[in-house]
């Protein structure tokens, strides 16, 4: 194998080497951050992850021969954890020992990569024509790779010729009515869990329970719902799978799991291979839907392969055209696309790739027939058990254009999150931002604008010249939306000097913002005040706002009317794909005239009568003292409401499933949390406690002596505990500032030790990945806020500290303040508060213990945890207050905890 000629640099916060010697394991130096710079800027160094070392050696910028980057050229859609052990698994190399092995470690990677190269590996089709175009664009391992390269004797596929296409299908009939019988449930269960797995009563009872989600509906508009809150462990999954399959089997319908993480997308996935072994039954039996945001956009990397990507962007593309030749999905987030690499290019690029910003023409697209969003789509139609979010869901039945194909029955787990995932869904925000999207959507690139993003005129033409009133609509609608705002309207509005109504009417906004907003702890972040008492600015800047927005919703709703009567007529021209391409213009068109007509009602609020249904706000928001949106809000008081009227009313039957559904409340609040307070028929209700002996196996310790307010003893004792532990902590901050001051503070002391320390906010990379990262090394740590309560599964070792920096008290927001007054969930002030911080810490404490034999313990360096709190632990949790020296010699402990004397949860 020859060597490369390069030398290799590692850094962690424990210090820099180098290996530059002339065999692939040579020798190896420590060497100080000057000199690491400047070897790195002399000659190309391997590194992994250039933005992580960039970040460690005090030189973000830093650029070099990226391992993780020739990993995805040359193992597309393959998984790797980014780290040295992560890639020696996934290249079959022994791992490096401890940090100074990982220098002359890399080289070995390196020329493990390059050396597949010479032979025929899996996803060598391809790699020729793109390392030629990667070569032109100067990408640092393109001379390296296209001299190890042979070029392949006939021509490569290319991806566009690469990818299957779908077929369109009859429209599936209607689900037939039938009812499943009890004892095929539970035969399908003992066939799920395996014939020698022991016999696990909740969980029976837990499936026997979902099993009326599926029975016949009796009364219109009122689905056969569930309720179930079913402690960690009981087995929930595979419970309501098998009434969920056999439903699905016999009514040939299809059932929707809808789920709030990607996490947990992700592991039903993998469970939902024991109902069908079969690799392709499982394919066409269990499809995987998201948000189109999520998927890659074809035509976008077309466009970006052909020169709407410059520099570093553009390499991304062929790395990521390189990855969709081997995808299963498409998916760039969260699927088979590593998480990490759009990271490594600074996410320049990344998200233009996708179609965020809903550009889509459908069949008039020249990849329409391969297109992964429209594979997913037509898979979900005829699929057994579709696997979504709760986002999607929301979206799909509010403005879905799959009518014909709308779910009958759903599964809805981490049901808890579902008030919150609707309270996004149905707001409406008058923003900066929000506004810009509609007026380019509306009149296409202006200016300097590049890349192929077209306005109404361009994707409608041919309606505009079949259709006399269409066309004048489209004219007038471009007119108005230039009364939108455009390019640069944040620094006009710093300057006080806005352009158009709207620009004025959120230069209103701003300024009373910044006039009343109290400012909480989190100087630079976002500011907010509610929409009541406006001045006369406001009031002022409301008419000819509102105004413009009316001028822009006419031609709008004209255009749909016009759009629905041209595919009535259906005229010579319009061919198949004609018609879906106006079928996808209504869809898209009438969401937006929907949002407009939202804020001409939020508009109108202004200086009006508040409408007790919703709450207003003005908001600017901030990251890190810059701001990047201002405008007005609204959301519903009670979000449950339209998604009862929306999701549940039309469907036939819903479980909703959790191990925190009542959030140690009662079932009033699992009701008015999930819609079903706001159907005829009551819901049954269902629980089952955790099988866990949490007693034996997890402890609470509430710390006494870390004194409020003092960071540096906040550091120390998250320092100590993660010592004691030898690493494996979990630690969940309520503020982002104060997760960087701990951060700062420690990293360097741990990896002293031994003990690597990850964190959101901090480390250059992906959440999902730095719990990939986390669950891949039993010694690291790691770092977070809100994402890491909910969304971490790491079962096993990785995972046995808790640590929490405080009571994790709702942020006092209008929002939240409007939804105390009006006693949310039939509860009122600090109860509805309480019921919130238990359903957090019973969420953060559901991190800790996975599996049955799972060992651990949570703590709370927070003295001012109130005993009436302690019921968000499951019963029988050992509860203890303690001083943080007891608590490090707990920490030491673990995972062989004893048993502690129990302070019995209230
Ligand atoms: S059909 Fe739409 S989303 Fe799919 S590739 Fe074409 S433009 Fe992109």
């Amino acid at each position: 194998m020859s060597v490369l000629p390069y030398p290799a640099l590692h850094a962690s916060h424990g210090g820099i080497w180098i290996a530059d010697g002339p065999s692939a394991d040579g020798a190896t130096r420590q060497i100080g951050r000057g000199e690491a710079v400047r070897i790195a800027a002399d000659t190309p160094a391997i590194l992994l992850n250039a933005p992580l070392i960039g970040q460690r050696l005090g030189h973000p910028e830093l650029s070099g021969l990226d391992l993780l980057e020739l990993f995805a050229f040359v193992r597309p859609a393959m998984f790797a954890v980014p780290t040295p052990k992560g890639l020696a698994a996934a290249l079959g190399l022994d791992a490096p020992a401890d940090d100074a092995a990982v220098a002359p470690f890399l080289r070995i990677a390196a020329n493990t990569l390059l050396a597949m190269l010479d032979a025929d590996w899996p996803e060598r089709e391809g790699a020729w024509t793109s390392a030629q175009s990667l070569f032109r664009l100067r990408w640092t391992w393109a001379p390296a790779v296209t001299a190890r390269l042979a070029k392949p004797e006939r021509a490569e596929r290319w991806l566009f010729s690469k990818l299957p296409e779908w077929s369109e299908t009859a429209p599936r009939p209607a689900p037939r009515t039938v009812t499943i019988a009890a004892s095929d449930v539970a035969d399908r269960l003992a066939r799920l869990t395996g014939a020698g797995a022991e016999r696990r009563d909740g969980q029976r009872a837990f499936a026997d329970a979902a099993t009326a989600a599926f029975a016949p509906r009796m009364i219109r508009d009122t689905p056969n719902m569930i309720l179930a809150e079913a402690g960690t462990g009981i087995g929930k999954t595979l419970g309501y799978l098998a009434p969920a399959s056999l439903w699905a089997e016999q009514a040939d319908g299809a059932v929707w799991v809808s789920t709030f993480t990607k996490a947990l997308q992700r592991q039903l996935r993998h469970e939902t291979e024991r109902l069908y072994p079969d690799p392709d039954e499982h394919r066409r039996r269990v499809v995987t839907r998201k948000g189109r945001e999520n998927y890659l956009c074809l035509l976008n990397l077309e466009d970006a392969l052909q020169g709407g990507f410059a520099g570093r962007a553009a390499i991304l593309a062929q790395l990521v055209a390189r990855w969709a030749a081997y995808s299963a999905d498409g998916d760039m987030v969260g699927g088979d696309l590593p998480g990490w690499l759009p990271t490594l290019f600074r996410r320049n690029g990344s998200t233009a790739l996708t179609d965020r910003r809903g550009e889509c023409i459908y069949a008039g697209c020249p990849h329409y027939r391969k297109c992964f969003i429209e594979r997913a789509a037509r898979d979900s139609a005829q699929a057994s058990v579709v696997i979504a979010n709760h986002a999607l869901v929301m979206v799909n039945a509010a403005r879905g254009r799959e009518t014909a194909t709308r779910p009958t029955r759903y599964v809805f787990d981490e049901g808890h999150h579902l008030f919150d995932a609707a309270d996004s869904m149905f707001a409406a925000a008058l923003t900066g931002a929000e506004a810009i999207e509609i007026r380019r959507w509306i009149t296409g690139p202006e200016g300097t604008a590049r890349g192929r993003r077209r306005g109404l005129a361009a994707r409608l033409s041919d309606v505009a010249s079949y259709d006399e009133e269409g066309g004048r609509a489209i004219t007038d609608a471009i007119d108005a939306a230039r009364a939108l705002p455009s390019e640069g309207w944040l620094a006009r509005l710093a300057e006080g000097d806005p352009f158009g109504p709207v620009e004025a009417l959120l230069a209103a906004v701003r300024g009373l913002t910044y006039a009343r907003a109290a400012k909480d702890g989190d100087a630079g972040y976002g500011l907010e005040t509610e929409l009541a008492e406006p001045d006369a600015t406001l009031v002022e800047a409301a008419g000819p706002a509102g105004a413009a927005l009316d001028a822009l919703v006419r031609p709008l709703v004209t255009l749909g009317r016009r759009l629905e009567a041209v595919l009535a007529e259906a005229p010579d021209w319009m061919d198949a794909p004609a018609r879906a391409r106006i079928e996808g213009a209504i869809a898209s068109l009438g969401w937006r005239t929907e949002t407009v007509g939202a804020w001409l009602a939020l508009i109108a609020r202004i200086g009006g009568p508040a409408d007790p249904d919703f709450v207003d706000w003005l908001a600017v928001d901030r990251a890190k003292g810059r701001e990047w949106d201002v405008g007005l809000h609204r959301h519903w008081l009670d979000p449950s409401r339209p998604f009862a009227d929306i999701v549940l009313k039309p469907a036939h039957g819903a479980l909703v499933t959790s191990a925190t559904l009542k959030a140690g409340g009662d079932w009033d609040v699992a009701e008015s949390r999930t819609g079903a307070a706001h159907l005829l028929q009551p819901p049954a209700h269902f629980e089952a406690a955790s099988p866990f002996d949490y007693a034996a196996h997890a402890q609470v310790l509430i710390v006494t002596d870390v004194k409020r307010g003092d960071l540096a003893g906040l550091a120390n004792a998250y320092a100590r505990l993660i010592v004691a532990a030898d690493g494996g902590t979990l630690g969940l901050f309520t503020a982002i500032r104060r997760l960087r001051g701990v951060h700062a503070r420690i990293a360097d002391r741990l990896a002293r030790e031994g003990l690597p320390l990850h964190a959101q906010h901090v480390d250059p990379i992906d959440t999902g990945t730095l719990v990939d990262i986390f669950r891949d090394d039993p010694r690291a740590s790691l770092l977070g806020t809100d994402a890491l309560r909910d969304g971490v599964d790491v079962p096993g070792h990785s995972l046995r500290l808790v640590v929490m920096e405080g009571v994790p008290w709702p942020k006092p927001t209008v929002l939240h303040a409007a939804r105390r007054l009006a006693g949310a969930g039939n509860l009122d002030g600090s109860a509805y508060d309480d019921r919130i911080v238990r359903a957090r810490l019973a969420q953060a404490f559901g991190r800790l213990i996975r599996r049955a034999d799972d060992r651990g313990a949570f703590v709370m360096l927070s003295a001012a945890m109130p005993s009436r709190l302690l019921a968000a632990f499951p019963p029988g949790t050992p509860v203890r207050r303690v001083t943080l020296d007891e608590a490090v010699a707990c920490a030491r402990g673990l995972p062989s905890v004893a048993p502690m004397r129990q302070d019995a949860p209230a």
